[in-house]
Parts: C-alpha cells; structure tokens; sequence
C-alpha cells in the first residue's frame, strides 16, 4: 500500500467510524484542528490511562499535577518562550529546520536564491524572514492593552517546574522523585500537517523527573529504557520504533542530553516522545525571575542544591496516530477486503461487539442483557442489523477485539461464541464467563 494512501484510508475511516473529524467541518474547517468523536475519545483517554497508570498508579516516587492552561506572563520570560518565539524567523523548504534570520551560520540573503540552508545545506529553500510568535495569546480582564496579555502555554512542563516546591512539600516526596501531568497545550505552528501528528492545539503527557545533580546521566538512561518499553506495550510494531540522539545543532541550548523516540510514519521516522536531560537551567531561571528560591536541603547529606530534572515529554495524539497506522491493514477473506484495526485490546474504543444471531427465538433479550451486564464493566456495542459477517467487519474495522454472539444454543446450553478478529477463530464460552474472559484480556482482572 502506498504511503499516502494509508493516510487517506487512516483519514477516511477516521471520519467514517468516529474516532476524528475535522473541528468546525460544516464551516470548512479548521486549519490543523481536530475533534475526537465517540471512538477516537476512547482511544485517546486509554493512551492517557495507561500513561498516568505507569507513571502515576505504579510508582511511589511520582506524583500527579494537573496545572491551568494560563500563567503568569513572567513564566514564558524565564522558561526563553517570549524571547525565543517573537524572533523573524525563517525556514528552509527542504529540510524544514527553522532557524532565526540572523542566525550567524546562515551564508546568504533568506528569501534570496544565494541563502543557504545551515543544516541540510540547500540552496534558495530558505524562506523571507517573517516575525512569528509560537504562543497563542490573547487577553485577561477586559481592557486588551498589553499588561493584560496572557499566552495559551505552549508545553505543560512549565506548570510542573513552578509547582515543584509545592508537590515536593505536600506529597512528603524526597529528591530524587517526579510530577506527572496530562494537558492541552497550543502551538501555533507554522507547518502543521500530516493529520493529527501535528495540530495546533494538543494534548501532552508530560513528567518531569527531580535529581540530585551528578545523578542525572544515570537517570536519563533509566528513563529512555522506561519509556520504551511503555511504547513496546501498547503493542506498536517493534521494528518501526528507534531511537534519535540529537546532535549538537538539534540540542536545545539548556539541553545535557535528549533522545527522541521514533516512529516510522507513513509519512518517514519521526518524533513521539523526547527524553531530555535539562540540568538545573528551568529551576534556576524560575528561581531567578520569580526571585524565591528553589533550591533542595538535603537533610541526609547536609547540602543545598538546585535539582537536575529529567523530562519525558509525548504527545497524546501522536501516539494515537501511531496506534492507528501501527493498527491498519487489509487483508483478502474469500474474495473480500477485509479492513482491521489490528489494536491491542487494551487501548482499542470498544472491547467487545455483542449480537443476536437472527432477531427471534429470545436471542435478543439475551444479548441484550448480555450487552448490558458488560457495558458495566468496559465499552462494549450492541448490534443486531445485517448478517453476522457484516457485523463482525463493522467491528473489525473499529479495532473491536471480541465478537460475541448470542445463538441456538446460548439459551439451553448458557454459552456464547467469542470471535476473535485477528485470528478470526471462534471459541465457545460459558455466558456468566464472557466478562471475565474479555476483562481478562484487555488488562482489566
Ligand atoms: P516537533 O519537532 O515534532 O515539533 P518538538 O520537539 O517541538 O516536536 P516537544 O516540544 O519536545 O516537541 O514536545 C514533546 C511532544 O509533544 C512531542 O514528542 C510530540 O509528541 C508532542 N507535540 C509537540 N508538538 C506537537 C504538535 N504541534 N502537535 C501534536 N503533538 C505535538
């Protein structure tokens, strides 16, 4: 299957079974703004589920935070976002590395054929300097005048670093230990695309790890594996993730150390989730601009220092883009293409489809109720309409796990058939154990 066509079928099915529309359609759209319908809310919420499980629920040394979207203005001065934003700008259409206009390495005019790229090295890709601002703002109170301006934050990581005492001295926690957090934030970015891999507004799963300094190169590497292996268990495909280190003209300024995880898009290898190594640079700038001190005692060790932070930053949405791509195929079964969304039962929308064979004979009533009784414990679609075969590809197409029909031999023999939809095999299984048998397999029991 070509590249580009899998984005068009991921798009179309997207919209056709209600995991993403186009936000503000009938009005044209949009641009790079998307809405989660009924499927794609469940899909997001079970990336975020498992997120927060493995580094909230799991762990002792991690604590949740969930900070407001607006800050102080002075946080975006002491985080660089303002100074580092509002510069002109230019990009190179090749590579699409943006660089400041003055960036001393640029040789040439930018928007002249003479303009060479610093990174990539082309010639004449390098677009006219613009002044562009990342930040969305916009005004609190009533008066738009300029003490009044307030940005949508750009990245939640900034709520964390300005709550860090506050979570360090509620929790009780110790250095080394972590702040959780999972939130919108707004970029506007100047080439967005490629569906929801790059939106405008979007959600981040963010932590940032606190660490006695000299113990940071250490961290990190527990972390990068961590974070891996949080990827690998959502089922991805293992061979389509790998490692980026970035280079000393990738790295941010503040940065010791930052690896990418990758995955291989249809559209080439890119970023999900980045692991830096920021030493002490968000707490001392905070502790500087703020002017109250951030530093730790360390009572064992009778010492005063600045933490080191360790961050692990995805994107929601990326890594439900990469679970749809990782998830589509198609496949020939007797003559027809059949389309799955091959997801692990633990983050697909619905985990089981339920149907009366024919719509007589008390099947209903007890699919009904069958239908109902695990609509209790986990998502779960009730469908009567159309022959067996076309329910059970509806279901497929969704990423539905377990088919379960109610037929015959349900009412005397008190079982069902479970179909499974990657295998397409089919199983008999008593029908007070039905819940117990999906619960099972999605991570539930
Ligand atoms: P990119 O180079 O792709 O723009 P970035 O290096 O700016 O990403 P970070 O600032 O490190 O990204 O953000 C961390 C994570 O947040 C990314 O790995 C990605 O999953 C997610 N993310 C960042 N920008 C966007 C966006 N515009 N749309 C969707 N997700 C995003």
């Amino acid at each position: 299957m070509a590249d580009t066509t899998l984005m068009d079928k991921l798009v179309s099915l997207c919209k056709r079974r209600g995991f993403v529309f186009q936000s503000s359609e009938i009005y044209g759209g949009l641009g790079s703004v998307w809405d989660y319908g009924p499927l794609g809310v469940e899909l997001k919420k079970n990336v975020k589920d498992r997120w927060w499980y493995a580094m909230v629920r799991a762990r002792d040394d991690i604590e949740g935070l969930d900070a407001a979207i607006l800050m102080h203005p002075r946080v975006w001065e002491a985080s660089g976002h303002i100074a580092g934003f509002t510069d002109p700008l230019v990009d190179c259409r090749h590579c699409k590395n943006r660089f400041r206009a003055d960036d001393p390495r640029i040789k040439g005019t930018p928007g002249q054929p003479d303009a060479q790229c610093p990174v990539c090295g082309s010639r004449g890709t390098l677009t006219e300097p613009r002044m562009f601002n990342l930040m969305f703002k916009t005004f609190m109170g009533p008066v738009e005048d300029q003490a009044a301006v307030v940005y949508l934050r750009p990245e939640t990581a900034q709520g964390i670093y300005v709550n860090y005492l506050n979570v360090l001295q509620s929790s009780r926690q110790r250095i080394p230990f972590g702040i959780a957090q999972i939130g919108k934030a707004f970029r506007n970015e100047i080439t967005p695309g490629n569906f929801i891999f790059r939106t405008r507004e979007f959600e981040q799963m963010e932590m940032q790890f606190f660490v006695k300094p000299g113990t940071d190169a250490e961290w990190f590497e527990r972390w990068r594996e961590w974070r891996m292996q949080w990827h690998q268990s959502l089922g991805l495909t293992t061979a389509k993730l790998q490692w980026h280190q970035h280079g000393p003209d990738e790295l941010a300024h503040y940065a010791r150390a930052a690896f990418d995880i990758q995955y291989e898009f249809p559209f080439g290898w890119q970023e999900i989730e980045g692991i830096h190594n920021r030493g002490d640079f968000d707490l001392g700038r905070h502790q500087e601009f703020s002017g109250k001190k951030l530093e730790h005692f360390d009572q064992a060790a009778n010492e005063r220092y600045l933490p080191y932070i360790v961050e692990t930053s995805a994107g929601a949405d990326r890594v439900a883009l990469t679970l749809l791509a990782d998830a589509y195929r198609e496949e020939q079964v007797e003559g027809e293409t059949r389309v799955v969304l091959g997801l692990h039962p633990a983050v697909a929308p619905i985990k089981a489809g339920v149907f009366p064979l024919v719509k007589k004979d008390g099947m209903p009533e007890l699919a009904t109720a069958l239908y109902h009784d695990l609509k209790r414990r986990f998502p779960a679609f009730y469908d009567d309409s159309g022959a067996i075969g076309r329910r059970y590809r509806r279901m497929d197409e969704a990423g539905t796990p377990f088919g379960i029909t109610v037929d015959g031999e349900t009412a005397a023999q008190r079982t069902v058939t479970v179909r499974h939809r990657d295998s397409m095999q089919q199983e008999r299984v008593g029908v007070d154990h039905v819940a117990g048998f999906v619960a099972e397999r999605i991570g539930r029991d």
